[in-house]
């Protein structure tokens, strides 16, 4: 299948692209119409309320499950979850997972969708979301998302599941509960999810050497709810949980980690000892396990391959 990026007339994304800019900045002036809509408490609670569950949905539903596959879920509730994603109004849960697979293949290397190091903190934080170039969902690189129907068609209405969100929250809460609970949140997820591609990889401490410039930093980790353990996640992008030690607050992880016990998901992937193990400071002295040689330190079981061309291995700082 040939991708739609492949199929637009340039004009028509250049078109696209001034409306998708100004819808994304207008989203930044909304708020301010709290002047004259007032604010009261119960608004700030659901602004607080839907960054937290929102934010899940960007990091336990599009990063760790349908970018990374990291643990496994049953059809209905694979589309429900990815429902949930999609009130963050981030795109399509297939154009979010494709263009994150993209950005590990080529992590802050020629190419990458996203990099401070190439192009600077504001076309890495938000300039390529509104760029034309990555505007369209590269099926390819989600063959294995592309064959539920249901997630296509999710996929082909972007705004969708954000709109019902925006009118439900009208009805419950009000005008204000509209602007404060709905949009200042949104923004505010928008900026929290953008942080991962832009000052996770400059600012924080560098455990693994993963070749590109991803960091770990405790600040990102508590406002993304554990996507902040950055640098370790580069380095093992198979596991449901990228705080690795105790101390490494992952609150995404803990939250799966209760789902689980639902049964409504399972097999949540944990990082192999050995991978934790070799650091910078041990990379020489922690060999892997003979059987992941070749894949590096950071093996994937075929079962349930991360890359769009169903790449085994995920070798650290090593394209997918
Ligand atoms: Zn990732
Ligand atoms: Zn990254």
């Amino acid at each position: 299948m040939s991708t739609q990026a492949q199929q637009e007339p340039v004009d028509v994304l250049d078109w696209r692209k001034w409306i998708n800019a100004s819808l994304f900045l207008g989203m930044h002036i909304i708020p301010l119409a709290a002047i004259w809509t007032g604010v009261s408490w119960v608004d700030v609670v659901v602004c607080v309320g839907l960054y937290l569950v929102r934010m899940f949905g960007v990091t336990g539903v599009y990063h760790r499950y349908f970018s990374h596959r990291t643990y496994k879920m049953g059809r209905v509730t694979q589309f429900c979850m990815a429902w949930l994603a999609m009130t963050s109004a981030q795109k399509g849960v297939l154009w979010w997972a494709s263009h994150h697979r993209h950005h590990h293949k080529h992590s802050d290397q020629e190419g990458d969708v996203h990099s401070p190091r190439l192009q600077g903190f504001w076309q890495s934080h938000m300039g390529w979301i509104l760029s034309s170039e990555w505007a369209q969902t590269d099926l390819d690189r989600v063959k294995d998302l592309r064959k539920f129907p249901e997630l296509v068609w999710l996929n082909r209405h972007p705004l969708l599941p954000a709109v019902v969100t925006g009118l439900l929250v009208t009805l419950a809460f009000g005008w204000s509960g509209l602007v404060i609970g709905f949009f200042l949140s949104t923004v505010l997820l928008y900026h929290g999810t953008f942080t991962i591609n832009s000052l996770s990889h400059v600012f924080g401490s560098q455990r693994y050497d993963t070749g590109d410039d991803s960091r770990n930093n405790w600040f990102l980790a508590l406002i993304t709810l554990g996507e902040g353990w950055h640098n370790n996640h580069h380095h093992y992008q198979a596991s449901a949980r990228q705080g690795f030690h105790w101390y490494e607050i992952d609150i995404t992880y803990y939250v799966l980690k209760m789902i689980s016990w639902t049964g409504l998901i399972w097999d949540l992937r944990e990082p192999p000892a050995h991978v934790i193990a070799r650091t910078r400071r041990n990379a020489r002295s922690v060999a892997p396990p003979p059987e992941h040689t070749a894949c590096a330190s950071a093996p994937l079981p075929p079962a349930r391959p991360v890359s769009d061309e169903g790449s085994e291995c995920l070798p650290t700082g090593t394209p997918v």
